[in-house]
């Protein structure tokens, strides 16, 4: 039976991950997987992280079941950050666990598809983990181009694919830090963008896996909590994997905005009907360390205090490189306004190629880098290497 399987093609930055080992060059630069990097390289445990785990080292007294929705203590302790004041948005949020991010995002797509979501729109590229999802699952994908040649968000083409969806139609969105372009939409394009929400009834999607890591984590929520006080209906998919560390320890949680009580209900109960069915429940550990920090007035200082630090680290880089200006036919300067750990550059497969063999410069084939594995140290390096096989 299993000889009717037809390969898969390995994920490209995993196989990019094992090249990058096997290379003996010192100066070597990973700008591949999407980690946080150090100045130094590393991608250490929060503190807050570390101290949270203590905690549970010392005093969980059991490991028994939760339930399919995990951990509600974490679910809710986040809810403030992702929903602002009114965390509830007046009673009417349900969330639940999930393992990561991307359980979260699977789920809604299973859950938008049971409740009869016929085409979901969605701007390119993406998360390749989203067309995979979506085509895993088979619902029809329907794509729009995200962004211009100029580093801009293409608002046009997200308002025309809202306009011109059909009733059972629904659009994926980044809440922010759009990964892999860095381009986040303005206060007025979210703005615009809910408005075409609430007139069209379209059923919004917002996948948030890095807030925190573009202005603040207010201000990265802003454009989302805009479109959600538009709407009847929305699923907001979240990570905590980013902006805590988690990254193996998969954390994330799934919410549904719902204006009726019964309707609300109803979804969470299917929810959660389809987690039982696809995890049974979501691993402990990681949402039970973030719920000791989110309920934790010091440990949630620690936390926002090693935020804050990735973040202007970040931002420094992003300085840095559009600071440079040109590398080649590259014009770095619209990196200086991107988010989060993404940036594309404009370069052929051939180049990022020759990054590789030439100048021992990873990076996906898409064009993609991720902003913290570069340092200033090695900036100079990378623009000058970028300048040569592009000038
Ligand atoms: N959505 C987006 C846009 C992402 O970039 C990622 C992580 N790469 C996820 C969801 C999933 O994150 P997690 O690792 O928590 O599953």
């Amino acid at each position: 039976m299993l000889n009717r399987l037809e390969a898969q093609s390995p994920d490209a930055l995993l196989a990019l991950i094992k090249l990058h080992a096997a290379d003996e060059r010192p100066d070597k630069v990973d700008l591949g997987v999407g980690v946080y990097r150090t100045g130094q390289g590393d991608t250490p445990v929060f503190a807050a992280i570390k101290a949270a785990e203590q905690q549970l080292v010392d005093r969980q007294d059991s490991k028994s079941y939760l339930g399919p929705e995990g951990d509600m203590g974490f679910v809710n302790a986040l809810m403030p950050y992702i929903f602002g004041a009114d965390a509830t948005m007046g009673g009417r949020i349900a969330g639940m666990q999930t393992p990561g991010g991307t359980g979260a995002v699977r789920l809604a797509v299973a859950l938008a598809q049971k409740a009869g979501m016929e085409r979901l729109h969605m701007g390119v590229p993406s998360w390749p983990n989203h067309a995979q999802i979506l085509n895993d699952i088979a619902l029809e994908t329907v794509t729009f181009q995200h962004s211009n040649p100029d580093g801009t968000a293409n608002i046009d083409a997200v308002l025309e694919a809202i306009r011109n969806a059909g009733p059972n139609d629904g659009v994926l969105l980044h809440g922010c830090c759009h990964n892999p372009t860095g381009i986040d939409y303005s206060a007025e394009e979210w703005q615009a963008i809910g408005d075409a929400i609430a007139e069209t009834g379209i059923f919004p999607i917002i996948d948030t896996a890095y807030q925190g890591l573009g202005h603040g984590l207010e201000e990265d929520a802003a454009g989302m909590r805009s479109v959600l006080a538009k709407v009847p209906e929305a699923f907001v998919c979240y990570s905590c994997d980013k902006n805590f560390g988690m990254y193996r320890d998969r954390v994330g949680a799934f919410y549904i905005l719902s204006d009726g009580q019964d309707t609300l209900d109803n979804a969470f109960s299917n929810a959660n009907a389809l987690a039982r069915a696809s995890w049974s429940m979501p691993p402990d550990h990681g949402a039970a360390a973030v719920r000791l920090i989110l309920r934790d007035e010091e440990l949630t200082k620690v936390w926002k205090d090693e935020l804050d630090t990735m973040r202007s680290r970040m931002r420094d880089v992003r300085r840095a490189l559009a600071d440079a200006g040109t590398a080649g036919s590259v014009d770095l300067t619209p990196l200086g306004g991107q988010n989060g750990l993404f940036s594309v550059l404009p370069v052929s497969k051939e180049q990022v190629a020759q990054l590789r063999e030439e100048h021992a410069i990873y990076m996906a084939g898409s064009g993609r880098i991720n902003i913290a594995g570069l340092t200033m140290g090695n900036i100079e390096k990378f623009v000058d290497a970028l300048a040569d096989v592009t000038g």
